[in-house]
């Protein structure tokens, strides 16, 4: 295994795992990005700590959960005075570059850090012309479609670069974040087809807490306008209306992925044409999962498995054999000291998440964590009303608590709610439909649970709510 392996980093925004074909999509084909699971390593149960852009983006730089990084929600910058382990690898020698959504705020003490250059969208960005703030040459507008002129950036820096060295590229697509503008070449893919419904679809949501029941992330909280791109046809029944608002969402956002997938590919291309591809470290993963009308939901945010679950493939032909894949689970927080690992780097003490190359290579780690803390303290943003809740998954079950408090945090709201609490077995319940948290039968695995949870706080420090 080469000592100074170079990484190409790859994340989008909202990229749901379903939306793979590595990982089964009955919806659509990404062939690009398949090539990295062929090649590598296709992780199922990989997950966020918090499902939401800004917060899994600040624990997969810091190597740690929202309660110590400070990133909670999306009003809460990240503090670009922490190390991240884009620092440590440029203090051990490497070249860093970061392209695309950055999304951690903006300013002298949120402009990206730990990057020799950057070039990062203000915000959310845009999809077509988008501006750009350029560690370079500041604001700075070319025309085109974001994820091609990211792509350009990327590849614009690889071949500029300082071949003596080892590489670290960061590549951060916005697609394919809301609200979902296709490029021309895919914007009548999938005119002429039915994508198929999720089996979860018509969800009537009973039995599981009221809070959730109550989110608006329902096809009917889709804007016709911004969203859907159309006015909804006159003369639909209610049924008809949410099947129709299905099709405008899916289709869009396949669309916008299917430009990823084409961009993925050329990064690809570029590796094999420059005999890179057997010493550099490949990444595909998206900040969080998303609701692809699963539930009747669109967005992200809740622990359920759509959302809580990140596509992660990774190649590196060294080290990982091809078309192989993972169970265990990993969490964002471990990103930062496994790619540290493979490239020699030391891990900081604070940081903490754990490594799992070991795992990559095929090996077993004895006392590899079989549960993970997830913590969500957006309460109510005003716009989702999704809850502030904390659970822990394991292989098999699922716990959470729905606390239902802003605890003050920024850009969450009242009003608090009374606690709520949700209980899935995953293997008999795979599609979390079934809540069985109060049940007889449950009794014995609850306790386990609180249990499994009050230690993981304990271990990463978090405070639990007061009165659970
Ligand atoms: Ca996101």
């Amino acid at each position: 295994m080469s000592s100074r392996p170079n990484i190409v980093f790859i994340m989008s925004d909202d990229h749901a795992a379903h939306a793979l074909s590595a990982y089964g999509s009955r919806i659509n084909e990404t062939p690009n990005l398949d090539r990295i699971a062929d090649g590598g390593m296709r992780l199922d149960a990989a997950f966020c700590t918090n499902s939401i852009c800004a917060p899994s983006r600040a624990s997969i730089l810091t190597g740690t959960y929202n309660h110590v990084n400070g990133v909670t929600t999306l009003a809460t910058p990240l503090d670009n005075s922490l190390w991240t382990f884009t620092h440590a690898l440029g203090d051990a020698g490497w070249q860093t570059a970061l392209f695309g959504k950055w999304h951690l705020g903006h300013g002298p003490d949120a402009d990206p850090t730990g990057f020799d250059r950057w070039r990062v969208l203000p915000g959310q960005g845009h999809y077509h012309n988008p501006v750009f703030v350029d560690s370079e040459r500041g604001v700075d507008e070319v025309g085109g479609y974001v994820t091609d002129l990211i792509t350009d950036d990327c590849i614009d820096w690889l071949e500029q670069r300082d071949e003596s060295k080892p590489f670290a590229l960061f590549c951060h697509h916005k697609a394919p974040h809301r609200t979902w503008e296709p490029d021309a070449k895919h914007f009548t893919m999938y005119d002429d087809v039915e994508i198929p419904f999720p089996d979860t679809f018509r969800d009537d949501l009973v039995g599981r807490a009221e809070v959730v029941q109550a989110v608006k992330m329902r096809m009917l909280d889709l804007d016709p306008i911004t969203d859907l791109k159309a006015t909804v046809p006159e003369g639909l029944t209610l049924d008809e209306e949410i099947d129709w608002r299905y099709q405008r969402y899916i289709k869009d956002y396949l669309r916008v992925v299917a430009s990823i997938d084409d961009n993925v590919g050329r990064m690809l291309d570029w590796l094999d044409e420059n005999d890179l591809a057997d010493d550099t470290i490949v990444v595909y993963t998206s900040d969080q999962g998303f609701f692809l009308g699963d539930h009747g939901w669109f967005d992200k945010r809740l622990m359920y498995e759509e959302s809580l679950q990140m596509p992660l493939l990774i190649r590196y032909p060294q080290h990982i054999a091809p078309g192989s894949s993972l169970l265990d689970i990993v969490v964002n927080v471990d990103f930062a000291p496994t790619l540290l690992d493979l490239c020699g780097v030391d891990i900081p003490e604070h940081v903490q998440g754990r490594s799992f190359a070991p795992l990559l290579g095929g090996g077993e780690v004895a006392d590899w964590p079989e549960a993970m803390y997830y913590r969500y303290w957006m309460h109510n943003d005003g716009d989702h009303a999704v809850p502030a809740h904390y659970g822990v998954r394991t292989l098999t079950h699922k716990l959470i608590c729905y606390y239902n408090d802003p605890l003050d945090q920024p850009g969450a709201r009242g009003p608090a709610n009374p606690i709520e609490w949700e209980l899935f077995d995953l293997l008999a319940d795979p599609l979390e439909v079934d809540n069985i948290y109060g049940t007889p039968e449950a009794a014995e695995i609850t306790e386990h649970l609180l249990a499994e949870l009050a230690r993981l706080q304990a271990t990463y420090g978090d405070e639990p709510f007061a009165a659970v």
